[in-house]
Parts: structure tokens; sequence; C-alpha cells
């Protein structure tokens, strides 16, 4: 089943999306009351990485007083191994569009800043196309009616730092600032940009919104496997058959995505583990295969969905060198403002590094171990908790790959 990837939504021109689609846009406009509800229903959870309960944010914006609230899609994409959003702004610009405008309508905002990495080049300038064809086109004007004011639809491109789309660095990069993440709370929700009330979401949630009311809760909800709703973009890469984006049923097994769908193991190479969510979280591994992807199944297993990105990896390829590589990304990606994260993500790509070298020392794996321990939670993001959480499981699982990278 393609709902996000249907060819027919692959289309530059308005008046084509809107041939196939806008019915979910049409449907929010003649009962702007029943879109919460109606995203409650369908179990749609925050798509960029955290699985938050969609109505729930889109609820507390709506409670907040305007005028002037706002709606980020979150198009920052920029994590290793994850490559979903790229697709829906470059090739869906109206699906992403139609989304964000049912939220508009749902939480009553008129700003809409559709918030990309410059480095996507293709999709800055399909969203630009399209932004303009809707500026033209009397359903935003219909929107605008429902709102209560004039709705602004704005390409924003971002300063293409991965920690730009860390959602109060958005808001900031959105006020024109550099995105240095904020404490929370106060969620953008309440004091987002310019200090008005911002829902930020992914733009894989907003997404999937328009099918939503266009189609039904119980509908998006019975796309999903068991007790997971809908659909959902997976990123899979790594030693895999057929990698690439892969969108499959909320709830699909590790095993149906890699043999399956990902074609299995390249070169009949055995599997290994799987980074997972981009590789922020714990690994999981051979006697993961049969867990369902979704958000509670793989935190029930101490694992997370995170972003849907799988980094498959073979035997004979090395765990501590992928670690060493992410970690590596991770500290690059530091803002530098909470020293902890900065100076301790720092620490633990030159131990990694030394050690993939062959140059490790006495106590370089019990440094690690205690970095791991300590880091969790000294930042105000969650940058260096991914950072801690992929040494502390690689740790934990692979520890002969340590052992024997130091002897
Ligand atoms: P979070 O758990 O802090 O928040 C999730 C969302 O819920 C936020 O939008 C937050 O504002 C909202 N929220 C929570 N409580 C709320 C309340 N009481 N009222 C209103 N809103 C509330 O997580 P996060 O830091 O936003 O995101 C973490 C995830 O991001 C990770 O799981 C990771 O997978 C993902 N991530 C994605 C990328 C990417 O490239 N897409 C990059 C890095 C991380």
């Amino acid at each position: 089943m393609r709902v996000l990837t249907d060819p027919a939504l692959r289309v530059a021109a308005l008046a084509d999306h809107l041939a196939v689609a806008g019915d979910g846009l049409r449907a929010a406009l003649r009962d702007p009351a029943g879109i919460i509800p109606a995203i409650e229903a369908a179990g749609l959870r925050g798509l960029g990485g955290a699985g938050f309960p969609a109505h729930r944010k889109w609820a507390a914006v709506a409670a907040e007083p305007g005028p002037g609230k706002w709606i980020i899609a979150n198009g920052n994409e920029d994590e290793p191994g994850t490559f979903k959003d790229r697709f829906l702004l470059a090739e869906t610009p109206h699906q992403v569009i139609e989304g964000a405008l049912v939220a508009a309508v749902a939480v009553r905002a008129s700003r809409v800043a559709l918030y990309v990495n410059p480095r996507e080049a293709a999709g800055v300038r399909a969203l630009r196309e399209a932004a303009a064809a809707w500026e033209a086109h009397p359903l935003l004007a219909a929107v605008s009616a429902v709102v209560g004011e004039a709705v602004e639809l704005r390409v924003v491109e971002s300063s293409g730092l991965y920690i730009g789309g860390e959602e109060t660095a958005a808001v900031a990069s959105v006020q024109g600032g550099f995105p240095f993440p904020a404490l929370k709370p106060p969620f953008p929700a309440q004091h987002g940009v310019g200090g008005a009330p911002t829902l930020v979401n992914n733009v894989e949630t907003l997404a999937q919104a328009g099918h939503i009311l266009a189609k039904g809760a119980a509908w998006y909800r019975g796309l999903g496997i068991g007790d997971a709703a809908g659909v959902k973009l997976f990123s899979l890469s790594g030693d895999v058959l057929r990698p690439g984006l892969h969108e499959l049923p909320m709830g699909t097994s590790l095993r149906a995505l890699v043999f399956e769908h990902g074609g299995g193991m390249l070169g009949g190479r055995g599997f290994k583990a799987v980074f997972t969510g981009g590789p922020s979280n714990t690994l999981l591994t051979a006697a993961d295969l049969d867990v369902a992807m979704d958000f509670d199944s793989l935190r029930a297993r101490g694992s997370r969905l995170g972003t849907g990105a799988m980094i498959v990896v073979s035997d004979g390829t090395s765990i501590l060198r992928k670690t060493a590589e992410y970690v590596a990304f991770f500290a690059a990606s530091s803002c530098g403002q909470c020293p902890p994260c900065k100076v301790g993500t720092f620490q633990v790509a030159r131990l990694l590094e030394r050690l993939e070298a062959g140059a490790g020392r006495p106590g370089d794996l019990e440094a690690l171990r205690n970095l791991a321990a300590l880091l969790p939670g000294s930042g105000r993001c969650g940058l260096v908790d991914g950072a801690a959480t992929v040494l502390a499981s690689s740790l934990a699982t692979f520890p002969e790959e340590y052992a024997r990278a130091l002897r």
C-alpha cells in the first residue's frame, strides 16, 4: 500500500495534485473542529523521531490564543541514514503543504514556515514553486477565511546544520538566529517563533494528515499492523540488496524489512546488527529480527524507532568503526552550548578513533564506559544522549570487538 509514496502524488503542478488529492484539506475546511479528534483516532505520532502523539501537540497549540500562531514544517533532516523527508519535499511538495494547511486550520495558525535544509536544492526549488502555486489558489483563501487571518506560506532555508532540526533550534532559525537548542519547557506549542504558539512537526507527520482527513481515521489506523497505526517511511541502508526508501505498514517486522523488502543481505553475508533511528539508539541484533517496527514495540525492546532509519550491518563489518563514525558525526554537530555535550562527544570520538586505529591504551574502555554512563541528560537537547546511547549499546553488545581492538 502506497500512501505517501503514491506515484500519483509525485507531481509539480498544483492542479495535478488536486486532481488526485486535496480532499483532506477540503474535509478539514468543512469541519475544522473534527480535525484533531480525527488525528487522535488515527493514532498519528510524531514521525521526526520522538513519536509524540500528534493530536496532543496540535491540541496544545489550538488551546493557545492567536493571532499570529506558527506552523513549522520541519524538513531539516540531516541524520546519518535518514533520507525520507528529502523525498517528500522534492517529489511531493504539495502533499507536505496540504498537510501543513490541515494543521493550520486545526490550530488556527496563519504563518506556515516550510523549513528545509539548503543542501536539498531540489526540495527547496520544489517547495518554492509549490508554495507560489498555493498562494495563488482559492483554497488558500478558504484556509485564511477559516483561520481568521491571511495565511502565509514561507520557505525558510535552515543553516544547513544538523542541530537546526531540533525543534527549538528550528524556532531560533525561523527567527533568523543561530540554531541553538533551548531548554524545554516552555515547549514551542506555548512559546515558539517570536514567543507565539508554534506547532513544529516533521514533514512526514504533516504529509499523513491530508490522507487521514480524506479517507478517515479508521482507514489510516487499519493500515498499521497490530496495535500500530498507519504507515511509515523507512530509510533502509547498509549491507542489503535493495537499500532505499520503503513505505510500509507501521509495525512491520525488522525481518520483513531486511529480508523481504530489502532483498536480504548483500553478497549472502550474515546479518549482524542494525543501527536504528538515526544511529542514536540501542542497536538491534539477530535476536530482534521479529520485533515490530513501531514506537511502542521498539521502546519495549529497549530501543527506539526514531526516524525509521535502519542501517544494516553484516558480519565482517566492524561495529566499532561504525560507532566511531557516528559519534564523530555527533561530536562535529554539537552546537557547543553545553560543555558536557561538546567536550564529552569529542572525547568519545577521540577514544573510539584511537581504538579503531589500533592505538588504544589501557583504561580506554573504562573511560568509554564512564562517559556512556555520565553523559546522558547533560545537554539541553537530545544530541549527547543519542551519542551516549549508541556508544553504550555497542560496548555492551559487541564487547569482543572493543577487547580485540585494545589487544
Ligand atoms: P521530545 O521527546 O523532547 O519532544 C517530542 C515532541 O513533543 C516535541 O515537539 C515537544 O515539543 C512535544 N511535547 C512534549 N511534551 C509536550 C507538551 N506537554 N505539550 C506540548 N508539546 C509537547 O523529542 P525531540 O527532542 O523533539 O525529538 C527527539 C527525536 O528526534 C529523537 O527520537 C530522534 O529520533 C529525532 N531526531 C530526528 C532527526 C532528523 O533528522 N529527523 C535528527 C535528530 C533527532
